[in-house]
């Protein structure tokens, strides 16, 4: 069972006090989003037709619970460390969870996207978050993880009026690199994580687990906080 940890104008943080060490469910408000279900691949899984002519394949289908879960905890720990952590100390709430076991839901309009292209029996696997009405794709949880934080934060705008976000895409001068360090704690010299394109080998990538298993809430918090 969840219990409310604290609410801010544009989230809502749960903790499951049960689990061991605090596992904690963030739920982004209706409002904290630049969702639109019109951004969708242009390619729809097509069933049964996803085979050219030349044998290969190469169609989109909503990923699997496994990659879904990857994202979603990957980034409720960046949300839970830059974000819900701080705020839980300010509204003098007490949580002493660590940030590895956090879990948040995409914002309202967001889907992610597993793309197969290449072989049929092994193809290339990529993965796309969808639904920015300002970003076509997020390719990794690295690239999302600054514009979520954005969301989050209430969208703020500069007074040039471009938006204040540190994503490689809304901020152009940021680099993936410094955005990976900054907020997963990625040495320098690590390679980010590769962005796909027609140019890249072909490569079969698989989503690391999470260091420890999250239990992915049951969505019992989802009224409190939204009006979905
Ligand atoms: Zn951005």
């Amino acid at each position: 069972m969840s219990l409310p940890l604290l609410s801010t104008e544009h989230y809502s943080a749960f903790i499951y006090p049960n689990e061991s060490a605090g596992v904690i469910a963030i739920q982004p408000h209706r409002l904290a989003s630049d969702g639109t279900s019109s951004n969708r691949p242009s390619r729809p899984r097509i069933t049964g037709q996803a085979i050219l002519d030349d044998g290969t394949v190469d169609y989109f289908e909503k990923a699997s619970d496994d990659v879904q879960r990857h994202w979603k905890t990957k980034l409720g720990g960046v949300i839970a460390k830059h974000m819900v952590r701080m705020e839980a100390r300010k509204q003098g709430k007490n949580w002493n969870g660590h940030y590895d076991f956090a879990f948040i839901e995409f914002p309202d309009g967001y889907e992610l996207y597993t793309h197969k292209t290449g072989d049929r029996h092994v193809p290339r696997i990529d993965h796309y978050l969808f639904g920015s009405k300002y970003v076509h794709v997020f390719r990794s949880t690295r690239e999302f993880a600054p514009h979520l934080l954005w969301l989050l934060r209430g969208k703020p705008m500069k007074p040039d009026g471009g938006r204040d976000c540190d994503c490689q895409y809304c901020d152009g001068s940021a680099t993936q690199t410094d955005i990976s360090r900054k907020y997963f704690n990625v040495p320098a010299r690590e390679p980010r994580e590769p962005a796909g394109g027609s140019n890249s080998k072909p490569r079969q990538k698989q989503p690391r687990a999470p260091r420890q298993t999250v239990p992915i809430p049951a969505k019992d918090y989802t009224k409190l906080s939204s009006n979905r």
